[in-house]
């Protein structure tokens, strides 16, 4: 009975936002991870955990799992199978220093219960060339029948044999994703990927439907409304949903946007806490399935954001909204945002992370130009003053 108590205590508000302070990997920052961070963490793992190496990458680089724990239950999550999508790779390490190093009784029953299988980073090449493709090209996510990639035969010989009673499939999403149509990113998207044409709500669905349950009761006490179910048109090529028709329970989780947050360190903290809370709610008792329905009530992503939206713009004698994304590029070592014109139009109904009303005056590239589709700009001339495109 005192088990149980304190179990509810430590998996408050305020203990979970204490244990990132505490564990958070000081080592990774911003959103450039590939193996010169991660590879040093790992080393250091050793001492804590088994470390394997179960792979390797098109270009030779090495494929690990750390394992935590040894529990009956098995929880399987992978990262960064999609090189530029590094904020849960960020988490993930927070959450081994957690295991690590936390003192807190709760973590020592659910390391009893539970045995967690972390891939860090699945594709190293593309972590390092910030692509979401892998060294040949290919996306990973789309190759989970085929299996012509070796990221994606060590993912699956290693799925075959942990065989897993969970999955976590990692990512991160784009900013331009509101949760349902309100002006709110969606700062982290869920999704239990369908495993048939159907979709059909199926037992192993309704499983990982209610982790997602759980996880968005977190959340919504920190960022209500801005969490969002990612689109879940079925495609078997796809990871979670080859997995899920395996009849394993498997989640996608989303790092978004969150106000300001373009270095992801706010949202990371938010995936932190969502795998701490998933993996007690697994470890705490086998899930019956039955508490899915709140799933139904969380908003569908809609891509509804621009990083800027100049409204009331007079672009070529007329008056019109224009919509500017920025893309993320390597220079050197750093994550360059390069603002490019995507949409000069009447953009009601969409939203800028930035926005600025150019009160029907003139718009301008270089102080002279007309605006068009496919511009690359830093700033634009507004009447007569420059407007920096600054994130
Ligand atoms: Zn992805």
């Amino acid at each position: 009975m005192f088990t149980f108590v304190y179990q509810l205590s430590s998996m408050t508000l305020p203990s979970l936002k204490h244990w990132f302070k505490t564990y958070k990997e000081s080592q990774l920052f911003g959103r450039y991870i590939f193996g010169d961070h991660v590879l040093p963490l790992i080393e250091k793992h050793k001492s804590n955990f088994r470390v394997d190496c179960i792979g390797q990458s098109v270009l030779k680089n090495d494929i690990h799992v750390i394992t935590i724990g040894n529990g009956k239950t098995k929880i399987l999550m992978w990262s960064q199978m999609h090189g530029n999508e590094s904020t849960t790779t960020k988490a993930v390490f927070d959450l081994c220093n957690l295991f690590a190093f936390g003192e807190d009784k709760t973590l020592q029953i659910i390391l009893k219960s539970c045995t967690i299988a972390i891939v860090p980073m699945l594709n190293p090449d593309g972590a390092r060339a910030y692509t979401r493709v892998n060294a040949n090209d290919i996306d990973l996510n789309r190759d989970a029948q085929d299996l012509s990639q070796p990221e994606s035969k060590v993912l699956r010989a290693y799925f075959d044999d942990f065989n897993p009673d969970y999955c976590f499939n990692l990512h991160g999403q784009r900013t331009i994703f509101s949760a349902g149509s309100n002006n709110k990113p969606a700062t982290v998207s869920f999704l239990a990927p369908a495993q048939d044409e159907a979709c059909t709500v199926t037992p192993t669905r309704k499983k990982a439907m209610e982790v997602i349950v759980a996880m968005t009761k977190n959340l919504q006490k920190q960022i209500p409304n801005q969490i969002g179910i990612y689109d879940d048109a079925f495609n078997i090529n796809c990871v979670g949903d080859t997995f899920q028709s395996h009849d394993k329970p498997t989640i996608l989780f989303e790092a978004g946007h969150f106000a300001n947050d373009y270095n992801r360190e706010v949202v990371r903290e938010f995936i932190f806490q969502s795998l701490i809370i998933a993996i007690n709610y697994i470890a705490k008792k086998p899930i019956g399935g039955s508490k899915y329905e709140a799933y139904f009530a969380i908003p569908k992503n809609e891509k509804l954001f621009y990083d800027f939206i100049i409204r009331k713009a007079k672009v070529n004698a007329q008056v019109v909204d224009v919509a500017i994304q920025c893309q993320e590029q390597l220079v050197g070592n750093n994550i360059v945002f390069v603002p490019i014109v995507e949409s000069i139009s009447n953009l009601d109904g969409f939203f800028g992370h930035k926005e600025i009303d150019a009160k029907e005056y003139k718009v301008l590239v270089d102080g002279k130009k007309e605006l068009e589709v496919g511009n690359e700009i830093d700033f634009v001339t507004i009447n007569t003053e420059k407007f920096a495109l600054v994130l």
